[in-house]
């Protein structure tokens, strides 16, 4: 027994009787050394029959950048004590409990990594030597024994939806049809007036795991909720009236500026196909324009804004007159948006806002009067996917500059649809298009 490289090694209980070289690194043989490990788990009462030896190696931290093996023999005792059902048992110590392949402390260390350190659940996995799922196990059971079983009050409770993972489906024999186990989208729950963060994240996306979720929490911690951010979403809403109805719903800034350049993009897309008959490309203004026309002109140069502005009027007015209001809009809508935190009141707001013009109704059979049509779909074109090609067999075929090479199915990618052809075609006949 080496009491000294015992000290080093310091895994309490256990004592090194050798160390040899192996050829991944150094073997510690190790024996026990806790008096406490003979006696029986069950009943405590000291075991004195042995019923042999066992030899477990359990995985343990890298020493001096090495990863040493652990052999540690030791005995299976018989319980002698009569009446007590655990008739036998191997010794066990804190470190190393039983039927466990890896020693308490590497287990904390690589849920550690993860939780305090910032690291990945992969990286941290690597550098302890273990697999994923060890590695997020040990990051869970860190992350339960530090978090409180119940968050803390909030103020302003955030709900909003995250995408994570794939999803996962079964096929269910007495409906016949394919049931989700594993949902794709989850429902993360955040303290947006405190600083507790995410409090809770459930699967699903739909009303009644917002519930749920809710539901767990205390009545005097569902009461002090006073403001609810959610996104225009209306299974948010419905679970929001339903379990906070005390609780003021607002819609989240992120999601209003989102709406409002989805419809600046949407607006810019009508104009183009109603005028010039198909999708923008290069050397349209307007297309070109497209992604600092969802920009927020307070963060451009002031030289930049003037010069948006300049090319939309320079633009065919059927063109530009639509797309520059509906930019206007939405730089209005941000800079109301801006007054929050500001404390404002009506009178504070209204001079932030130009003054409205009457709309005028479009007239009957013509598309020249976007007024009305400005946000809500225009019912006379086509919606626009439409105007796009879903499937690569719908392009022409003087458009289809692919060369006529054998395409291998890449991983995660469907097989291709049409048999491969093992002789050269008829000089006649058409070449089947590829479509994967
Ligand atoms: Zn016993």
């Amino acid at each position: 027994m080496n009491e000294d490289t015992s000290r080093l090694l310091g895994l309490a209980g256990l004592a090194v009787t050798r160390v040899e070289d192996g050829p991944d690194g150094p073997v510690v043989y190790l024996v026990t050394a806790d008096d406490q490990a003979r006696r029986c788990p069950h009943c405590g009462t000291r075991a004195r029959r042995s019923k042999g030896w066992r030899v477990t190696r359990p995985r343990d931290l890298a020493v001096g950048g090495r990863h040493p093996r652990l052999v540690w023999r030791k005995h299976r005792w018989r319980c002698d004590e009569s009446g007590c059902p655990r008739k036998s048992f191997t010794e066990t110590v804190a470190q190393v409990p039983a039927r466990k392949r890896l020693t308490l402390r590497l287990r904390t260390s690589a849920g550690a990594a993860i939780a305090d350190g910032g690291r990945t659940i992969v990286q941290s996995a690597r550098d302890h030597h273990v697999s994923w799922p060890v590695a997020a196990a040990a990051f869970a059971t860190h992350a339960a024994a530090v978090l409180p079983a119940q968050p803390d009050p909030v103020q302003v409770l955030g709900i909003d939806e995250i995408r994570r993972g794939r999803p996962k489906w079964v096929w269910d024999e007495t409906t016949g049809t394919w049931q989700t186990t594993v949902d794709r989208w989850h429902v993360g729950f955040v303290d947006l007036s405190g600083g507790q963060g995410l409090l809770g994240q459930v699967e699903g996306r739909n009303a009644a795991v917002v519930c749920d979720w809710l539901a767990e929490r205390t009545q005097a911690w569902r009461d002090a909720v006073r403001f609810v951010a959610i996104d225009m979403c209306t299974i948010f809403k419905s679970a929001v009236r339903q379990a906070l109805p005390g609780a003021v719903l607002v819609a989240d800034h992120f999601h209003i500026v989102q709406l409002a350049n989805q419809t600046v993009t949407e607006i810019r897309r009508r104009v183009t196909v109603q005028v010039r008959g198909r999708r923008g490309r290069k050397g349209n203004r307007e297309w070109e324009l497209r992604n600092r026309l969802t920009r927020n002109a307070s963060r451009m140069h002031g030289d930049h804004v003037a010069d948006l502005e300049g090319e939309l009027k320079d633009l065919p007015p059927r063109i530009g007159t639509p797309i520059l209001a509906a930019w206007n809009a939405k730089e209005d809508l941000l800079d109301l948006l801006a007054l929050a935190r500001t404390h404002p009141n009506r009178g504070s707001a209204i001079p932030v806002l130009p003054p409205m013009r009457p709309i005028r109704p479009a007239r009957a059979g013509t598309t020249r009067h976007h007024g009305r049509n400005l946000v809500a779909r225009n019912p006379g074109i086509h919606p626009h996917r439409h105007h796009q090609r879903r499937l690569r067999r719908h392009q022409p075929g003087h458009q289809n500059r692919r060369p006529r090479r054998l395409r291998l199915p890449q991983p995660r990618q469907p097989a291709i649809t049409h048999p491969l052809r093992h002789h050269s075609p008829s000089q006649g006949a058409p070449q089947p298009p590829l479509t994967s």
